[in-house]
């Protein structure tokens, strides 16, 4: 045997033992030792001696029984490495038998003693001798009579006498509990919770404290924690059962007393006074020593309190930021820390209203989680229907087979999107995380009937318009009904946790934000800047939406230029408002990349009304329609391609930005705006429309009469803009990578279309994860670290950053930092996400 690492030891302040070796719960066990608290005679079993129990191996259990005092009853729990990995269930009682029986039914009465033995014959018969628990279903649980009965009945079932020695009592619960941990389900189930596949059990044999008895002094069980599980605040919770034993108080929660006084009925507080300030005193104690919110299981036994186990504090996201906030606030642990305790991605929680843990989900369908949040309202199937929803006040969900510009009213009127096609970078997504409004989207297992109105759910039932559904985005999940919601919260300890974030990240974050609406959430969640604003989303509004079009559908040049007229103050005035906004921040803004499809009417209606803004027979608009279709619009007119072909529309969006670059810095802190060219894939696109907007940039500095500077960008989302991106980095102030484009052309994966079948790929673990939504480090990452250095290597003093959807996944963001990039930018609602994955980071 090691010494250092003994199979089976006493624990006492110093005895051998670590989480690695002996489990966490034996871990905590001996640091509550060391803290002097009355923790019960406690042996561990290491992860070895259980490896060997389950083979068949036996420790001298003669001997672990004479570590304690004679006629002890024992509790057996397990004790895995981490906490959350679980564990079979704990045995209490043993050394429970016929003889014990007589004794303790002096000492505390025969139905205390009956009780306890009860408990122990059930037990073991359920657990250890694995009978059918209906075996004791007809047998009362009290008195004299129900222990006879329930002894009998364990000799009927198992053939044999319920066992007197405790010898063999507890040799047999520790073999039953090893060979427990080494079953399929309870392995399936750990790795589930992350343990890896040979993660190790310990197990601890603790001498009982009782909890039952006649005795003068109070008898029960229970749990304390000094703080709310779900809200974090400090309040004392928890639950407390007089006659009761292990986890009794937790089961039979309506039996319990409150812990504090409570006009509501009778409390631990009122009942046991001193022991109640015990319980408190020690677990104030733990918290500081301990440097966590615990929570106490503890015995009373006679009056005299025994503290079992200390584990740490269930918590909600919200709970785990105050949690964390107050212990660095209360100088237990460093700022640090309290930022790494918390999990980036539980921050979405706290930004979205979500479904209440404890509702029950009906769950009709799925699809992919493409904006976090849930939401619950009536179906309705157009963007018209869900405006007059709105009107009405009745809240609801916009169902569509896919999102187009032409939804963007009846999305802001709804209150959360579902759509049967689409990925995490189709239209509905990345408009649905820009508006903070949970999405499914490529839910297209579900059937979607639009013209009958009514969705076919993958479990066969009929949703029709007005029925109220909920989506969450954070899961994807589409329910039936309403289940109860808990509200977003951004409270001060929030703000306190990002602000120590932001002292520690080392990497800037920037928000992509195309409105005033969404550069307004963007500061206030702290954004560095706007690392892209998509000029063609500005466009998108019903009003917007019509010269836009006449701008696309303009033959001759004249034509064109009147709608570009009409377009040059619109921009003007957002982009004025935008640098308002922003302060000073930078501001990059992407010049126009409408693959253009987006932009056009998709039936008759549309055709229609486009021919009356137009006016011009619909017949015309349809051929003029027909004429620009392409075979692959992501792949066609897209980006600087548009701005090559048709110059003028580039030309009038550079001389908005520079005439709302001098009017905002007018009245402000001076703006340097950031142009960016979408789509780019040679540098000759750079150099040729680098040299039109140095000529726009002069002419308006002419005739202001004001100087400016701004900077020139490229965005890095072609497979060839990467390789060549020591070609194209000279031209260029900085390069950001559009790893949406770069996944989709890397992979050759429509983004639109990657929903019918992403999900197939994610289960059968053919991809490991979604690329559009996690950055493909091997493929994508190889093309953008590629990028990366060859940019640098001819341009050293190139801004380099993500502005794919990427830029809001904390693994994305290691990637990169790791690489080296200056920022990352991603969804407004993604901000805080990204500010304290980053901190992580570099903590
Ligand atoms: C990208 O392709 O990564 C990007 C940010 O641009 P968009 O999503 O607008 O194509
Ligand atoms: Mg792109």
């Amino acid at each position: 045997a090691d010494p250092q690492n003994p199979d089976v030891t006493v624990i006492t302040p110093t005895s051998p033992m670590t989480p690695s070796t002996h489990g966490g719960r034996a871990k905590c066990l001996q640091r509550l030792v060391r803290l002097d608290l009355p923790v019960p005679r406690t042996v561990a079993l290491s992860f070895a001696a259980v490896h060997d129990i389950a083979a068949g191996i036996m420790p001298d259990v003669p001997a672990l029984l004479a570590s304690f005092d004679e006629g002890a009853l024992l509790c057996v729990r397990p004790s895995s490495q981490d906490p959350d990995w679980g564990g079979p269930g704990a045995i209490l009682n043993i050394g429970m038998n016929d003889a014990r029986y007589v004794e303790l039914s002096d000492e505390m009465g025969a139905d205390s003693a009956a009780s306890l033995y009860m408990r122990f014959v059930q037990s073991y018969a359920i657990h250890v001798a694995r009978l059918d628990p209906d075996t004791f279903d007809e047998i009362e649980d009290t008195g004299r009579d129900g222990l006879s009965a329930a002894l009998q009945a364990y000799e009927e079932e198992a053939e044999e006498p319920f066992p007197q020695d405790p010898v063999v009592q507890l040799t047999e619960v520790l073999r039953s509990m090893a060979r427990a941990w080494e079953g399929t389900t309870a392995r399936l189930l750990r790795q589930a919770r992350g343990a890896p596949a040979d993660a190790g059990l310990g197990l601890v044999v603790q001498e009982m404290a009782l909890g039952l008895g006649q005795g003068t002094g109070e008898n029960g069980s229970g749990v304390l924690q000094l703080v709310d599980s779900e809200t974090g605040l400090q309040q004392i919770t928890g639950r407390y059962l007089s006659q009761s034993q292990g986890r009794e108080a937790l089961e039979q929660g309506t039996a319990s007393l409150y812990l504090t006084r409570d006009p509501r009925g009778p409390s631990l507080e009122e009942i046991a006074p001193e022991a109640f300030a015990q319980l408190v005193a020690h677990a104030e104690l733990m918290r500081v020593r301990l440097r966590a919110e615990m929570q106490i299981e503890f015995t009373i036994e006679n009056g005299q309190v025994h503290i079992l186990d200390g584990v740490r504090v269930q918590r909600s996201s919200r709970a785990a930021v105050r949690i964390a906030v107050r212990l660095a606030d209360d100088g237990i642990i460093p700022r640090q820390e309290a930022v790494l305790r918390v999990e980036p991605r539980g921050l979405s929680e706290l930004l979205h209203r979500q479904i209440a843990p404890e509702a029950v989900r009906d769950v009709v369908g799925y699809g992919v989680a493409a904006s976090p949040g849930a939401a619950t309202g009536r179906i309705v199937f157009s963007a018209a229907e869900a405006q007059a929803s709105a009107a009405r006040n009745e809240p609801c969900i916009l169902v569509r087979r896919e999102t187009s510009p032409e939804d963007i009213r009846g999305m802001h009127a709804a209150v959360g999107v579902l759509t049967e096609r689409g990925g995490m970078t189709s239209h509905a997504a990345v408009i649905g995380r820009g508006l903070g409004l949970p999405c499914v989207v490529g839910a297209a297992r579900m059937k979607f009937d639009l013209k009958r109105r009514r969705i076919t759910t993958e479990d066969r039932r009929t949703l029709k318009e007005g029925d109220i559904i909920t989506i969450d985005g954070t899961n994807g999940q589409v329910l039936a009904g309403a289940p109860e919601m808990i509200e977003a919260v951004l409270d001060d300890s929030f703000q306190t946790l990002m602000a120590w974030a932001d002292e520690f990240r080392d990497i800037g974050i920037r928000a992509n934000a195309d409105t005033p609406a969404d550069a307004a959430t963007a500061r206030n969640f702290a954004a560095d800047g706007i690392g892209l604003c998509r000029t063609e989303h500005m466009f998108f509004d019903a009003d917007r939406i019509t010269p836009m079009r006449e701008m696309i559908f303009a033959d001759a040049p004249e034509d064109r230029q009147a709608a570009l007229a009409m377009l040059l103050p619109m921009q003007r005035k957002d982009f004025t408002e935008l640098f308002r906004i922003m302060e000073g921040l930078p501001v990059c803004i992407r010049l126009f990349d409408p693959p253009l499809h987006e932009f056009l009417p998709t039936d008759r209606a549309g055709l229609r009304d486009l021919a009356e803004a137009l006016d011009l027979p619909v017949s015309d608009v349809t051929r003029r329609v027909e004429a620009l279709q392409e075979y692959n619009p992501m792949l066609g007119m897209r980006g600087v391609r548009l701005g090559i072909t048709v110059p003028e529309i580039y030309d009038m969006q550079a001389r908005a930005i520079f005439e709302a670059t001098l009017d905002a810095s007018h009245d402000g802190d001076p703006v340097v705006p950031e142009i960016m060219l979408p789509l780019v894939s040679a540098k000759r696109e750079v150099e040729l429309i680098r040299t039109r907007i140095e000529a726009v940039a002069a002419e308006v500095r002419t005739r202001r009469g004001q100087d400016f500077t701004y900077r020139l960008g490229v965005m890095v989302e072609t497979p060839r803009a990467c390789l060549r991106a020591d070609e194209i980095a000279p031209h260029a102030h900085f390069l950001s990578f559009g790893t949406n484009d770069l996944t989709q052309m890397t992979y050759g994966l429509s983004r639109d279309d990657a929903g019918r079948f992403m999900s197939e790929y994610v289960q059968q673990g053919l991809f490991g994860e979604d690329p559009f939504h996690v950055l493909d480090v091997e493929g994508v990452g190889e093309l953008v670290a590629t990028g990366v250095e060859r940019g640098r290597s001819t341009n050293n003093q190139v801004t380099l950053s993500i502005c794919g959807e990427h830029g809001g996944n904390p693994e994305s963001i290691a990637f990169c930092r790791a690489v080296g990039m200056d920022y990352v930018s991603c969804s407004p609602f993604r901000v805080p996400v990204a500010r304290l994955a980053a901190a992580h980071l570099a903590i």
